[in-house]
């Protein structure tokens, strides 16, 4: 089966069309700055890159687009929309729906009425679904949630200790995100551990970042919360904090509400702290030109990562791997390496050499000789969970 993944954001829409049968992606792309003045890049394995202005007013009109770059007869890898079998849509937030789902009237009602738990990724992601579901109505549309894989943690792991009522009539708790690219490095881990039970802890540290620990296959424990601005500090967000910061600068500086997120997530993190970039490559040069506030940053970083690793070890008695993914994860030798460290007691342990020549988007085990925990880096693939399970739903 063909099987079309869409990824709605407010002003973008990202695709992959994969043929599950030969397990291939066939063409992905982004439509981006849709409502502005929209591009369109389109790309195909072995062949050039297409990328062009495009006029889509709206998420139907850039949906169009797709379908008709997909079935072009110069770019195109499909010969008729017909082709495609179903449809995977990716939601950041699906509030209390634990798996992935056929959406139907009464998903998208359940998902617009939690919008304003997401609302920068909610509402777009909804309009895409929406737009497809038009331009394709006779097949599956599939919703693939980023927080369903944490439906299975208990209650001390998700509930917060504030007064119950606000969990109850507001839905307060922890939901965790990045859950599908946490999911499928897991799996993969689990796969190369020949150990469907193992436990596992995931780092997944990109421009957002979160660490997940999971146990017999499913996770137990996320360090992103209520929204994705808990855990390890990120690009631009601060990650966990003493809460009452943010209300002793608002009375300070005078800050609104609006101002306030606008600091913890735009302006802390790497970007904050360096005073430098958000990207981890712009600070980790100045860092190594002498800079001493990027140094700090990148302290702050590993330093939070470990001690959440740390934690989750304790949580899990022990652990038999640990796993890095996405951009900084995949890529950054010595932010796994600093990671790492001056860990042997708790038996985690990293080759140098293993861990600096790293192939580029492979699997590959860098444990240290005799090392009892084991860490592999594993590159993600967030589109071809959600293919998967768009597939297995739709047979
Ligand atoms: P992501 O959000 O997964 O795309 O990751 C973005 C982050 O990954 C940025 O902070 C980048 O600096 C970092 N990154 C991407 N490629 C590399 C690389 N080759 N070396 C170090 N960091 C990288």
């Amino acid at each position: 089966m063909k099987i079309l993944v869409v990824n709605a954001g407010s002003s973008s829409l990202k695709y992959q069309l994969f043929d599950m049968d030969k397990g291939a992606v066939l063409a992905k792309g982004n439509c981006e700055r849709i409502g502005i003045d929209g591009v369109v890049t389109h790309k195909r394995p072995q062949k050039a890159d297409y990328k062009t202005s495009a006029d889509f007013p709206d998420h139907r009109a850039a949906i169009e687009c797709v379908l008709k770059l997909l079935t072009d007869k110069d770019l195109g890898v499909i010969s008729d929309v017909k082709e495609i079998g179903a449809v995977g849509h990716r939601f950041a937030h699906g509030g209390e729906i634990r798996k992935s789902t056929l959406l139907g009237d009464r998903e998208i009602e359940y998902l617009e009425s939690i919008a304003d738990l997401n609302p920068l990724h909610g509402p777009p992601a909804i309009s895409g679904f929406k737009a497809c579901k038009e331009v394709m109505p006779y097949i599956n549309h599939v919703g693939v949630f980023d927080t369903s894989y944490y439906s299975d943690m208990k209650e001390e792991a998700f509930i917060y200790p504030i007064p119950y009522e606000l969990y109850e009539e507001y839905k307060i708790r922890r939901y965790g995100f990045h859950g599908t690219s946490h999911r499928y490095v897991a799996a993969k881990a689990a796969e190369l551990l020949g150990n469907r039970n193992a436990k596992i802890i995931t780092c997944h540290l990109g421009n957002g970042s979160s660490v997940t620990a999971t146990m017999n296959g499913k996770a137990i424990d996320t360090s992103m919360g209520f929204t994705p601005q808990d855990g390890v500090p990120m690009g631009t967000r601060s990650g966990a904090i003493d809460p009452t910061v943010p209300l002793y600068v608002m009375k300070k500086k005078g800050l609104t509400v609006e101002e306030t997120e606008k600091l913890l997530n735009n302006q802390s993190g790497l970007l904050g702290v360096s005073g430098v970039s958000s990207d981890c490559r712009d600070v980790e040069t100045a860092a190594e030109n002498g800079n001493a506030r990027a140094q700090l940053a990148l302290k702050i970083l590993i330093h939070n990562i470990r001690k959440i690793i740390g934690s989750y070890i304790a949580e899990m008695n022990g652990a038999d791997a640990i796993v890095f993914t996405a951009g900084i994860g995949e890529n950054d030798s010595s932010i796994r390496a600093g990671v790492c460290a001056d860990m042997t007691w708790l038996g985690v342990g990293i080759d140098e050499e293993l861990n600096a020549n790293c192939p580029r988007g492979e699997c590959v085990e860098i444990s240290g000789k005799g090392a009892k925990v084991r860490t592999f880096v594993i590159p993600t693939n967030e589109e071809y969970m959600i293919a998967l399970d768009t597939l297995n739903l739709s047979k």
